[in-house]
């Protein structure tokens, strides 16, 4: 929050403000900057939005939280760079999270741009605005109940319902975007190469963006990936089940995930610039790390499974950032859905079976 403070005062103190004033904005050169967007109250502390010159006008990839203080983080940016939201003139979107398309509804009103995203996440935006927040608490519960969740786990959850107290879940006033990112294709950008690169695993249709330009450094390889939350220098993504009530589909977002990857080390980026920590070169040093991570994992998974295992029992014994103990409440339905797509991978990969008569279903090594 701080740093938006500053990049204010210094947006309101300097006539001709330059990106070296304001340390959240940050010139990468041929006509793309980035912004640092504040996340209020989350350790991964902002969202990098970019911003991309083009002949018809700046256009924003994401555009973080929904938040008053990250709006104005976002408006003092674009000031340091000389423009105004109403600029604006487009928003593509990498994926549906709150920390990248929240604010995507604020800058059309402000400036009549249009939002572009992948159709399956425009899919789950669309499912999420009409769905009744009760729908959601009953897929949870019963989702988890299937997940061997301890009664104390899920009676919350059916308290919430039963007493009508239901919290709004952010996503729920989420813009609905207006155009279709189409893989394989170039945006429709005046005087700019970006190619769209479906990415699926983080969500169903996360996107990165090619600028297929060369590095205004002229560093090494094939121009700037934006890689939203597929490709960070030092975080693996949360990869769960792509959550989405009625549907029957059995995915498997890591091994979508894991292909996304090698796509995306075989284009040989020179330089990553990602929505969350900074922009980073060598995309395929980070591959391989990220592939081989969850290589480890998966085989660790694999001997824990020599005795039966529900998802929920798996991710008690999984290795977290903390003990299980002190994992949060919330965080806990993340780290079972991370479980659940964990066991769909070693399952497709003939690893492991689900135990027949099992209820909540357990799982064995093979
Ligand atoms: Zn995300
Ligand atoms: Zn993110």
């Amino acid at each position: 929050m701080s740093e938006a403070t500053e990049a204010t005062e210094a947006a309101q103190a300097t006539p001709e403000p330059t990106p070296e004033a304001a340390p959240h904005v940050t010139d990468h050169g041929g006509g793309v900057w980035g912004v640092k967007v504040p996340i209020p109250d989350n350790p991964l502390g902002h969202t990098l939005v970019h911003v991309l010159d083009t002949d018809r006008g700046p256009v924003l990839i994401d555009t973080g939280w929904d938040d008053p203080a990250s709006w104005d983080a976002l408006a003092a940016g674009l000031g340091v760079i000389g423009l105004a939201v109403a600029d604006v003139h487009g928003v593509v979107i990498t994926h549906h999270h709150p920390d990248h398309h929240g604010l995507s509804g604020q800058v059309r009103e402000a400036s009549g741009a249009w939002i572009a995203m992948h159709a399956a996440d425009t899919e789950v935006v669309v499912r999420t605005r009409s769905a009744e927040p009760g729908v959601w608490f009953d897929y949870m519960s019963g989702k988890l109940t299937a997940a061997g969740a301890p009664e104390e786990h899920v009676a919350p959850l059916r308290a919430a319902r039963a007493s009508g107290r239901l919290r709004t879940l952010p996503g729920l006033r989420a813009a609905v975007p207006d155009r279709e990112i189409v893989p394989g294709e170039l945006l429709p950008l005046a005087g700019r190469r970006l190619r769209a690169i479906w990415t699926p695993g983080h969500t169903p249709g996360h996107v990165c963006l090619h600028l297929e330009e060369e590095h205004p450094a002229r560093l090494p390889g094939n121009g700037r990936l934006f890689s939203g939350d597929h490709l960070l220098p030092g975080i693996s993504p949360h990869i769960g089940l792509y959550e989405a009530p009625e549907d029957t589909r059995v995915t498997d977002p890591l091994g979508d995930y894991l292909d996304s990857l090698e796509r995306i080390g075989r284009l040989e980026p020179a330089e990553v610039l990602p929505a969350h920590q900074h922009a980073f070169t060598d995309a395929p040093a980070r591959v391989r790390e990220l592939l081989e991570h969850h290589e480890e994992r998966l085989t660790g998974l694999w001997r824990l499974l020599a005795e039966p295992l529900t998802p929920w029992e798996l991710a008690e014994r999984m290795e977290w950032n903390r003990p299980w103990e002190r994992i949060p409440y919330g965080s806990r339905n993340i780290a079972v859905s991370e479980a659940e797509a964990h066991l769909r991978r070693l399952v497709k990969q003939g690893r492991a079976e689900a135990v027949p008569g099992t209820e909540p279903v357990a799982y064995r090594a093979l």
